[in-house]
């Protein structure tokens, strides 16, 4: 029977805008999707470069399929390491200019795996206070102090570090925040954990494959590469289900993190690998990443496109120099309404409401692919005058 304290629950919820349903894709992920039953313009993925549905990418596992099969069948630690991995690893290393890599089934689980791993009750973490979810829950398992520093502020994060009389210390951010668009200040964070003998702990996922001539990711961005690679306690993450567009996601960093990770890290060993075909998949879409830097190039020249027309009109865009370009309204019902307006007009923008973001900051989250066309964007134009 319905347990009549989740029904309650469940109203609260639907009464303050914050009850959440699914829409149903149909077809491929893409600029244009079929979704519940209607076709739409979508501005809605994490899909920035236009690789998850890549006939390349396609053929690789297909390939893949009719040779090995579709399951790993194993944890890595059994018999479930594949040579795929392998070489996926080498290569996921190889392309973030690390010394070594480490492949996990998905973002979340490397956060908390990593996290947990190297951190214990007398530690400390200093984290940006819009770090993604995983981010937070991965402090809080690890029972290390958990501080939050104000959003890019470096001060309070130097005070913080100061104060501290932890023994280990980690500073860990969103490299570009999922939410927001905006890059962290990567550069200073890595002198202060530097200067105060920290790790520092960087959560790529919307940076790679979309910033650095080449998608390298942040540290490309910043010209870090050779830096952070000398810094044994700097620690890199990525998906590989946003840009990638695959699945999964790896950790990169010194071998000796690795080997400790390998032996530690509870979200590694005991679930299941990754299919081995996905694996391909990351190998052969990094090629396509660092060759096709048009890619890039169309996704910045969107966003420009996008907000050069908003600046004209008067609509306020968070600032923001990535393929997310977050327009905030504050109240969670006026977001709901300007989202279900759009869909109407055949515009799919999800509204973001708390707890994603913090109360009072809800926003239609826009997000630009490289598979967009120019028509589209000013569609999307159109379609926000309009509302
Ligand atoms: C998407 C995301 C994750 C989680 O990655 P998954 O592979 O989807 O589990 C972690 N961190 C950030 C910043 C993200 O945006």
């Amino acid at each position: 029977m319905d347990d009549p304290s989740l029904i309650s629950a469940l109203d609260a919820l639907k009464r303050v805008d914050r009850y959440r349903t699914r829409r149903v894709l149909e077809g491929p992920q893409g600029p244009h999707v079929l979704v519940d039953g209607r076709r739409c313009i979508a501005f809605a993925s994490n899909d920035y470069l236009g690789l998850a549905n890549s006939a390349e990418l396609s053929r690789v596992a297909a390939l893949v399929i009719d040779s090995i099969g579709v399951g790993a069948g194993a944890s890595h630690l059994l018999s479930g390491h594949h040579v795929l991995h392998q070489i996926a690893e080498h290569d996921l290393a190889k392309h973030v200019g690390m010394p070594d890599a480490l492949l996990f089934s998905s973002g979340y689980m490397a956060n908390i795996g990593v996290v947990t791993s190297l951190l214990a009750r007398d530690d400390a973490i200093f984290a940006d206070k819009l770090n993604h979810a995983s981010l937070i829950d991965a402090a809080l398992l690890s029972r290390a102090k958990h501080h939050r520093y104000r959003h890019g502020d470096l001060g309070h994060l130097e005070d913080l570090l100061r104060r501290s009389k932890a023994r280990k210390k980690m500073v860990v951010t969103d490299a570009v925040f999922s939410m927001d668009g905006d890059i962290a200040p990567v550069p200073d964070l890595l002198r202060l954990a530097q200067r105060y003998d920290a790790w520092l702990y960087l959560d790529d996922a919307h940076g790679i494959g979309v910033l650095g001539h080449e998608g390298r990711g942040v540290l490309e961005h910043f010209g870090l590469l050779s830096q952070a690679r000398n810094y044994p306690k700097l620690v890199y993450m990525a998906t590989l289900g946003k840009a990638i567009g695959a699945s999964g996601a790896f950790v990169a960093g010194s071998p000796e993190l690795m080997a400790w990770l390998v032996n530690k890290a509870r979200t590694y060993i005991y679930t299941t690998a990754m299919p081995p075909m996905l694996a391909a998949v990351v190998s052969a879409s990094l090629n396509i990443v660092s060759r096709e830097s048009w890619r890039r190039e169309r996704l910045a020249s969107h966003a420009r496109r996008l907000r050069d027309a908003c600046a004209t009109i008067g609509l306020g865009l968070m600032a923001s120099e990535t393929a997310i370009q977050p327009l905030m309204l504050g109240s969670d019902s006026a977001t709901m309404d300007a989202s279900n307006k759009l869909m109407r007009r055949g515009v799919y923008v999800p509204a973001i409401r708390n707890p994603t973001v913090p109360l009072g900051t809800a926003r239609l989250r826009i997000s630009l692919s490289a598979g967009h066309e120019d028509q589209d964007i000013d569609e999307l134009i159109t379609a926000l005058q309009d509302i």
